[in-house]
C-alpha cells in the first residue's frame, strides 16, 4: 500500500494541471492510524462529488463488542457516529475553495429516525466512514495545496475525532444504543401482547412545524397521557419500566372536536415503525413493523390491482378485478393503496379522514336509499374494516371525527380532548344501540380475495438515454430511467437516502428475482440479501463507496414499484 505522503507528493505534482489529472489519485493510502481508500474519482469541479472512505482498524479504534454485538446496537452506534461525523466535518472542513463542488466534505446526513445505513461501518475489525469529496479546483485546474490540505489535514482530524472510541462522548454514545435497544424491544412486545402499537406516557407527539420533524418546544406540547383503561407497562431492558397506552387488534377510531391533535396521534403511530433519537418525544412510541398509511390519492397510476373488494361494477363495466389506470379517482387510488398493502402482508392499516375520500368511507342510510346499491360502485370501508379484522388479522386505526356510523364497528374508540386521550369506548356503544344508523350492509360476507401480482422485468428499465439514471428527489419523487415516481403521498417514507436505496433495490431486484416471482416474493428474496450481506449489496458500487443508503422498508419499495408509470404485471 502507499503512504499518505506519497498521495501529497502526487497531488503536488498536479497542482494547475487539468482536472482529469486527479483521477490517478484512486487507489488505496495508509496514513497514521487509518487506511484512505480514494474510490472514485470526478470528472470535473461540476460533477457529482469524489467518494472516499476512511478506514480503522479495531486494534486503534477500541469500540467495546458490546457497544456493536446486536444488530440493533450496531446500527445504533452506527448512526451515533454519522451524528459526529455530521459534526466534525462541520468543525474541521473549511468548505468551498474554488469552482463547483471544491472543497466540500459530506456524510450522509441523519434526521429525527435511527435507520440501518451505509454511511458508517462498525464490525469487529474495522469501523469506517463512508465521505464524499469534491475535489478542489479553479475554474478546472487542480488546486493541489487545496487538496492536500483536504485529504492529509482536515479528513484525518475529522476521523481522529470520530472513529475512535475514546474520542467520543461516550455518555451520548451509550444512551443512543440503550435508547434504540429499548425501542426494538418495545416493538417486540406488540405482537406478544396483541398490540399493534403503544404510545408512552410523556411523549411528545407534535412537531415544531409543518416542514420540520422536530418536537414541538417543550413548554408548548402537551405530554401524551393513557387512559387509565388502556395503560399498560413493559420493563425496558436498558431504562426501567415504561408505562403507556396500548392499542389492542382490531378495530380503534380516534375521534375528538377539529384541532384537538387527532391527526397528530395518527401520525406519531404511523412513525412508530421507526426508532428515534433521544430527545425527539417519540422514542416510546412503537407500532407493528408492518403498519402502512392508507390514503386517497387521485392521479396515481395503478397497474392491474384487484380492488374487486371495494369497488365494482364500474360503468360501462370496467372489470376491477384487475383494475388499472393512468389517473386513479379519489376512492379508486385508496382502494389500490389497500389491496396493495395486503398484497404485502401489512397487518395495520392507518387512516386519516383528513385524506381520505369520503365516499371510500361512508355511505349513510339516506344515500343509501336514494342511490341503489347497483349504481353505486362503492362498497365503503366501514362494510370491510371488521372482515379484515376477524378474518385477516389486519387491524386498522382511524382518524375518524365525522362520522359515528363507525361505532358500530369499532372495538376501541379513544377521544381526544385538547390534547388528552380519554377511552370512550363505552359512550360510544351506548350510543350506537341507542341510535341505530339503519343502514343496510353492503358488499357481502367475505372481505375478497388478495392481489398477487408478477411484475414484468421489461417494466424497468433504468436507462435515459444511454446512461442509467436512478436519482433520489428528496423523499417525494424518485428518477427512474425515464420516468418520475411521484412518491409525495407515500408518507413513511422519512429520509432522501431511503429514496436512493428504494431506486437501486428495484434494480437490483429487476435483475435478479424479477423473472415470474411475485412482487411480494422477488421483494423477500431481495431483502434476504441485504440482511445477509448488508444493505451495500444493493450499490452498483458493491465493494467500494456504495452511496448514501438507507433502509426503506418493503412497503415503500413496493409502493414505488406500484407508481412507476412503466410498470407491466402478467
Ligand atoms: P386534528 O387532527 O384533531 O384536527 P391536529 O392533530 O392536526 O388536530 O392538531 C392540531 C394542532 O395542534 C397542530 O398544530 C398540532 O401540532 C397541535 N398539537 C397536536 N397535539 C398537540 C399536543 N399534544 N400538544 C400541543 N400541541 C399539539
Ligand atoms: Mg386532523
Amino acid at each position: 500500500m502507499q503512504t499518505l505522503e506519497r498521495l501529497r507528493k502526487r497531488l503536488m505534482s498536479i497542482d494547475g494541471k487539468s482536472y482529469k489529472a486527479y483521477k490517478g489519485i484512486s487507489g488505496s493510502y495508509q496514513g497514521p492510524d487509518f487506511i484512505l481508500y480514494i474510490d472514485y474519482v470526478q470528472g470535473d469541479p461540476f460533477a457529482s462529488p469524489s467518494r472516499v472512505r476512511v478506514r480503522v482498524s479495531q486494534d486503534a479504534a477500541r469500540f467495546p463488542g458490546e457497544a456493536y454485538e446486536t444488530k440493533p446496537r450496531r446500527v445504533a452506534l452506527e448512526d451515533f457516529i454519522n451524528r459526529q461525523l455530521v459534526k466534525a466535518i462541520r468543525k474541521f472542513a473549511k468548505g468551498d475553495r474554488g469552482s463547483g463542488k471544491s472543497g466540500l466534505i459530506s456524510v450522509d446526513q441523519p434526521g429525527q429516525q435511527v435507520l440501518e445505513r451505509t454511511a458508517v461501518v462498525v464490525n469487529g475489525d474495522f469501523v469506517e466512514a463512508r465521505i464524499s469529496i469534491g475535489l478542489p479546483a479553479k475554474g478546472r485546474r487542480v488546486l493541489g495545496q487545496q487538496a492536500v490540505v483536504m485529504l492529509t489535514e482536515e479528513l484525518p482530524a475529522i476521523a481522529k475525532n470520530t472513529l475512535f472510541y475514546q474520542s467520543l462522548p461516550q455518555d451520548a454514545l451509550w444512551e443512543h444504543v440503550h435508547s434504540v435497544e429499548d425501542q426494538e424491544y418495545l416493538r417486540q412486545q406488540l405482537e406478544k401482547h396483541d398490540l399493534v402499537a403503544f404510545i408512552a406516557n410523556g411523549a411528545i407527539l407534535p412537531r415544531e412545524s409543518g416542514i420540520s420533524d422536530r418536537p414541538l418546544d417543550k413548554n408548548k406540547a402537551v405530554p401524551f397521557e393513557s387512559p387509565k383503561s388502556l395503560e399498560v407497562s413493559f420493563t425496558l431492558p436498558n431504562n426501567g419500566e415504561v408505562t403507556g397506552m396500548g392499542i389492542p387488534k382490531g378495530v380503534t377510531l380516534i375521534v375528538g372536536g377539529g384541532y384537538h391533535g387527532k391527526s397528530t396521534l395518527l401520525q406519531a403511530i404511523q412513525k412508530g415503525i421507526y426508532n428515534h433519537i433521544p430527545g425527539d418525544g417519540r422514542e416510546r412510541v412503537v407500532t407493528v413493523p408492518s403498519a402502512v398509511k392508507i390514503r386517497a390519492e387521485d392521479g396515481r397510476r395503478v397497474e392491474k390491482v384487484d380492488i374487486s373488494p371495494f369497488i365494482n361494477n364500474l360503468p360501462y363495466g370496467q372489470d376491477t378485478t384487475e383494475f388499472s389506470s393512468e389517473d386513479a379517482s379519489g376512492s379508486t387510488s385508496q382502494a389500490a393503496n389497500i389491496m396493495e398493502a395486503l398484497e404485502m402482508k401489512s397487518k395495520l392499516l392507518l387512516l386519516d379522514e383528513d385524506t381520505s375520500a369520503t365516499n371510500f368511507m361512508i355511505r349513510d342510510v339516506r344515500m343509501q336509499r336514494l342511490v341503489a346499491k347497483d349504481k353505486e360502485p362503492i362498497t365503503p370501508f366501514i362494510d370491510k374494516v371488521r372482515q379484515l379484522s376477524e378474518k385477516m388479522d389486519v387491524s386498522t386505526i382511524m382518524v375518524i371525527g365525522g362520522s359515528g356510523d363507525y361505532f358500530d364497528v369499532a372495538d376501541n374508540v379513544i377521544m381526544l380532548d385538547e390534547y388528552h386521550v380519554h377511552d370512550v369506548t363505552e359512550q360510544a356503544k351506548s350510543i350506537a344501540d341507542s341510535l341505530k344508523t339503519g343502514r343496510s350492509k353492503e358488499g357481502g360476507a367475505s372481505f375478497g380475495s388478495i392481489p398477487r401480482r408478477i411484475p414484468q422485468k421489461e417494466s424497468f428499465n433504468p436507462q435515459k438515454g444511454k446512461k442509467n439514471k436512478i436519482v433520489a428527489r428528496g423523499t417525494s419523487s424518485l428518477q427512474f430511467g425515464r420516468y418520475t415516481i411521484d412518491l409525495s403521498q407515500v408518507e413513511q417514507l422519512v429520509d432522501i437516502s431511503q429514496t436512493q436505496a428504494v431506486g437501486d433495490i428495484i434494480y437490483y431486484t429487476a435483475r435478479k428475482y424479477f423473472d415470474g416471482k411475485s412482487l411480494y416474493e422477488a421483494l423477500q428474496l431481495t431483502y434476504g440479501d441485504i440482511e445477509e450481506k448488508g444493505l451495500d449489496v444493493i450499490s452498483p458500487f458493491y465493494g467500494q463507496h456504495p452511496g448514501n443508503y438507507a433502509l426503506p422498508r418493503p412497503y415503500e419499495v413496493a409502493a414505488a414499484i406500484n407508481r412507476l408509470r412503466s410498470l407491466k404485471v402478467k
